[in-house]
């Protein structure tokens, strides 16, 4: 393995670990947030860009950005519209198709729409 590659490695390694950790955090938080104000306080509601209530976050890392490590929190609508977006940036041929079958998912699994 060149210097490089052990150094990208590396990098990957550490980010997997921290995000797994963020994750995990944050799932912690959320099973205990109903009974544990604490927690609530450590952790409060995030919003979407739109004002919604956000149920969805994106971890991204730009490389126009520096590889700066930013959360972005999505409602319902906003996430299923990224997603499309995603889909067809990336050039699926079944990007609107899949997108609905998300977005039926999700609302046929969950009782609040994130308002
Ligand atoms: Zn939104």
């Amino acid at each position: 393995m060149t210097t490089a590659a052990a150094v990208r490695a590396a990098a990957r390694a550490a980010e997997e670990a921290d995000e797994a950790a963020v994750i995990a955090a944050r799932a912690a938080c959320t099973a205990r947030a109903a009974a544990d104000a604490a927690c609530t306080a450590a952790d409060p509601v995030k919003r979407c860009s739109c004002g919604n209530v956000a149920v969805h976050q994106w971890p991204l890392r730009l490389c126009s950005d520096g590889r700066i490590k930013r959360v972005l929190h999505l409602c319902a609508l906003c996430d299923i519209a990224l997603n499309l977006h995603m889909l067809r940036l990336l050039g699926d041929p079944q990007a609107g198709a899949k997108a609905a079958d998300y977005a039926g998912e999700w609302f046929a699994s969950n009782s609040t729409t994130g308002e």
